[in-house]
């Protein structure tokens, strides 16, 4: 049985916001704290209780929640003077759910530890319909204490939580998962573009490829051509789903995880090449499936 009871939560963003009002309907007692007035303003019509400071939101919680945009921001917000390590409780659990670089994933976790605390990173799969939907997946890395604690915590927002190893190792299988899914949607991309100019239909291709070895998730779940799988973005415009920007973000964090640990990753390269020409051309907020129209020279900079 779990005794964490009360949450404090940090980031209400796009994914934090609804995050945080699922922890509700899970049961939790939800304190929550934002730099921005309106994401508070809807937390409190979700049912959260709002604090004024990082320091009164997380005042006595037994868990502490962060979703940031970047490793910068949850550095500032767990160390800052007036920071979660300064003013929660002893012995609480972190999860920072946020997307951010494998080495301050490692540090801030490093740190809590020192100071007695217990963290994971856990970041997330799925967007903003699965933070919605209480359907994330989450990959967590920590101690196996910390991760049991932390799959109860999570538990309202998740399909799916999933110890992926130590410190850093949610992190490390997010960017290499998404550094693949950017391979494969611009390598699948480039197969629908062919195989139009070679006169082939696209359905007929599809039904034929997706049954012999080009299978691919980008392709029959995904597909970035519009028709074979009608839920695809392909068909509503690119509307994101999983937008060109964040896929950009994920695959330069994947590059500077490849530089530190002295990897060689030449298609993550490129991949990351492409997606910032496709941002560069205006595709940043559209589903990363769009890109198949920048390959298919549908794009050009305005
Ligand atoms: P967002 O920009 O919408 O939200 C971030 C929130 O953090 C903002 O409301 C901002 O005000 C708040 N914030 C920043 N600094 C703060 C501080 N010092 N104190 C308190 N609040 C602060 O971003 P998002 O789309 O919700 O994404 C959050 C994280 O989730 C990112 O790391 C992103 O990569 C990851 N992610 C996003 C998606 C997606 O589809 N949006 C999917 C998977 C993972």
């Amino acid at each position: 049985m779990s005794t964490i009871k009360t949450i404090a939560f940090i980031g209400l963003g796009n994914m934090g916001g609804p995050m945080a009002a699922n922890m509700v309907k899970g049961g939790f007692a939800v304190t929550a704290f934002d730099l921005s007035s309106d994401a508070l303003a809807l937390a409190k019509a979700n049912g959260c209780d709002t604090g004024h400071s990082i320091a009164e939101a997380v005042r006595d919680k037994d868990a502490v929640i962060t979703m940031l945009p970047a490793g910068k921001h949850v550095r500032a917000v767990y160390g800052g003077a007036d920071g979660i390590f300064a003013s929660a409780k002893a012995g609480a659990l972190f999860c920072d759910c946020s997307t951010i670089d494998v080495q301050s994933a490692r540090d801030v976790a490093a740190e809590a530890e020192k100071m007695g605390f217990s963290m994971v990173d856990s970041p997330v799969s799925g967007g903003v319909a699965a933070a919605s939907g209480g359907t994330l997946a989450f990959m967590v890395g920590g101690s196996d204490a910390a991760f049991e604690a932390a799959q109860t915590v999570l538990d309202p927002m998740a399909k799916a939580v999933m110890h992926a190893g130590d410190s850093g190792a949610g992190q490390s299988v997010k960017i290499c998962n998404n550094m693949l899914l950017g391979i494969t949607m611009i390598g699948t991309a480039e197969a629908f573009v062919l195989a139009k100019k070679l006169g082939l239909d696209t359905q007929r291709f599809f039904d034929i490829s997706s049954k012999a070895s080009g299978q691919n998730w980008s392709m029959t779940s995904y597909c970035p051509e519009p028709g074979p799988v009608p839920t695809s973005p392909a068909n509503s415009g690119y509307k994101p789903g999983f937008s060109a920007a964040m896929m950009l973000k994920d695959l330069r964090l994947a590059q500077d995880a490849a530089q530190t640990s002295g990897t060689s990753t030449p298609l993550g390269a490129e991949a990351q090449a492409l997606y910032a020409m496709f941002d560069s051309l205006g595709g940043g907020n559209t589903d990363f499936s769009g890109i198949i129209q920048m390959l298919s020279g549908e794009m050009t900079k305005s």
